[in-house]
């Protein structure tokens, strides 16, 4: 493969967004990060040029059967003007397993991270500085061939763009209601769960959808099995801190392994708090609160970085956790990583990458 990036810029920059106003994912940067693979000669021709639509053939294997796969990460200007970005090999080796497990061929992890880097520093000045913003990057791989046919493309194109973000929930770190799925599961063991690939958002819409409509904000996934171990909040991780110990679901094929869960477990280990990766019931949780050991839920994702849990409704039963109030360990946790992303605070785990 030829590792030489090709940069065409574009001729005419974009007026820029209102940095206090972003939302999540509604503008996109100058410029666009595209590589072939054909089978036979590998991953092919990689450009930086200008974002524009795509021009696909109607039947292109994507469109009909989904083979694809995505990331999400952040870049974030640092106080001093240095460009960092968080992680962001783990998300490269991600794609790989993710790819794996939709007949994508893999990529080079140290080239992507590479071409993430190239494609920042070209965009470099749609950064947003503002308290809570970020650039976010998606990389994203497409199954190309032109064929109804169903079987793995023999073609593909690797992408990444780039979308100045503001903070996720725009009313801040306050706690979310929840509603406990009970009738849809977003995947089993065996299926694609474990990989970032758009079918997982599909099968859940409907779901956050119903949850929506209940007044809920996101929804509460149990197992696919027996609807009766939590996996995961809407599409982040999730945590539980009971009577001085912090519980997540261990990972066992069908959730997914995110990045901020990884630096969470990390991080409380570092700061002497108890963390154990185990099955855990919903009717453990329930308890816990009846009990009153219950003491701090929350999600994490690359999005958000944290989210606090506030409410849960399971089969009607609403419990309020910590008063619906953001819990000491969930603030600290996001301070902390927000801290070290953006270069306030101290890497001493050697997790940011600058550009
Ligand atoms: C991306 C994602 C997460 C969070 O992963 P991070 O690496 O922390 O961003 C969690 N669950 C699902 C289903 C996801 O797609």
């Amino acid at each position: 493969m030829s590792n030489q990036i090709v940069i065409e810029k574009t001729k005419s920059p974009k007026q820029k967004p209102d940095q206090n106003n972003l939302g999540f994912g509604l503008y996109f940067t100058d410029h666009m990060f595209i590589m072939e693979y054909t089978e036979g000669k590998g991953w092919h021709d990689p450009k930086i040029v200008p974002y524009a639509p795509l021009s696909l053939d109607p039947s292109c294997m994507v469109f009909h059967y989904g083979q694809a796969i995505f990331e999400g990460l952040k870049a974030y200007k640092g106080s001093n003007g240095e460009i960092l970005l968080f992680r962001p090999k783990k998300n490269m080796e991600r794609v790989n397993i993710s790819n794996d497990r939709l007949c994508i061929p893999s990529i080079d992890v140290d080239f992507a991270v590479e071409a993430v880097k190239a494609l920042v520093n070209v965009d470099k000045d749609w950064i947003p500085e503002a308290e809570g913003t970020s650039l976010y990057i998606r990389p994203f791989i497409i199954a190309t061939d032109p064929n109804l046919g169903v079987r793995p493309s023999h073609t593909y194109k690797f992408m990444i763009i780039l979308s100045p973000v503001g903070a996720y929930y725009k009313e801040g770190l306050n706690p979310v209601k929840i509603y406990v799925e009970s009738n849809y599961v977003r995947a089993v063991k065996g299926g694609i769960g474990f990989a970032k690939t758009p079918g997982n958002y599909a099968s859940s819409l409907k779901a956050q959808m119903e949850a929506k409509e209940k007044g809920y904000t996101q929804v509460l996934w149990l197992d696919g099995v027996e609807k009766k171990y939590v996996e995961e909040v809407g599409t982040m991780n999730v945590f539980f801190k009971i009577n001085g110990e912090v519980i997540t679901p261990s990972l066992e094929g069908s959730i997914l392994s995110g990045i901020t869960r990884s630096s969470t477990i990390e991080l409380l280990n570092s700061m002497g708090v108890k963390v154990t990766e185990r099955k855990i019931a919903i009717q453990e949780i329930y308890d816990a609160h009846a009990n009153g050991t219950l003491e701090e839920a929350f999600g994490t994702g690359t999005a958000a970085v944290i989210s606090p849990i506030g409410e849960l409704n399971w089969n009607g039963n609403v419990v309020e956790i910590n008063n619906g109030k953001i819990g000491e360990l969930s603030s600290k946790i996001y301070d902390a990583i927000t801290g070290i992303q953006s270069g306030k605070l101290e890497d001493k785990f050697g997790w940011t990458v600058k550009i």
